[in-house]
């Protein structure tokens, strides 16, 4: 099963991934952890993104797609993959469908995880990543307790750069512009199942399971 996550920065989709990926055995494929792997370690990749990741903007398509097609060259894929933050736009939608293809696969469906603007600009507000295993927290609604990869202790949590308040906006503003269409064209395709995700994290993880063992039937 190959499934896309779709919603705005803040939505939650980072939490999800990791439990779909632990519940349903999926490998999680997140283009902007991809792009900040390498930007700590300092690839030529990630040097390059690294001014647009700043500034809320997308990264070109030409860097954005390198990245996810050598993604999916790697073994783990075959599991099934569950897409997070990408395709963010017409065009990277229209470029995962023909790299799908050239793999045999075809997306099974997209989970579109809705959150009004307002509680998205609180949770970002709130939001801390592990710098090490990009997994994601909260201040106040998900404080750290364990790693979900047993690596640490919580000593590398930071709030990421682009979660500033100003980036935020641009954020937002970018993701109504270029990726809600795709909400329209994924419903057209009868491939969209919308999850509410404004509950408490428990309530979003269960409607979001529920969500994607439905498309497995
Ligand atoms: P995210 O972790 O998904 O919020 O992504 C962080 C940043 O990485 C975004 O604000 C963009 O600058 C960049 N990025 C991630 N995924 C994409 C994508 N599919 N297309 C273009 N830029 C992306």
């Amino acid at each position: 099963m190959n499934i896309i996550l779709l919603g705005a920065p803040g939505s939650g989709k980072g939490t999800q991934a990791k439990q779909l990926q632990a519940e349903l055995g999926l490998t999680h494929i997140s283009s902007g952890a991809l792009f900040r792997e390498n930007l700590n370690h300092k690839t030529e990749l990630g040097l390059l993104a690294q001014a647009y990741m700043h500034r809320g903007e997308f990264v070109p398509d030409e860097i954005t797609l390198a990245i996810v097609r050598e993604r999916l060259q790697r073994p783990d894929v075959d599991k099934g993959v569950i897409f997070d933050g990408f395709p963010r736009s017409l065009a990277q939608a229209e470029a995962l469908t023909e790299m799908m293809a050239d793999l045999g696969r075809r997306i099974d469906g997209v989970l579109y995880i809705e959150v009004s603007d307002e509680a998205l600009v609180d949770r970002l507000a709130g939001r801390l990543i592990c710098r090490e295993c990009q997994a994601p927290f909260h201040r106040i609604y998900q404080p750290f307790q364990t790693c979900p990869y047993h690596k640490c202790a919580g000593e590398y949590l930071h709030q990421r750069d682009d979660d500033q308040p100003e980036t935020v906006r641009a954020r937002l503003e970018t993701f109504h512009a270029q990726t809600a269409p795709l909400i329209d064209t994924y419903r057209q395709a009868q491939l969209l199942i919308a999850v509410p995700g404004e509950g408490s994290v428990d309530e979003v993880k269960r409607a979001t399971l529920e969500a994607a063992q439905d498309l497995n039937h």
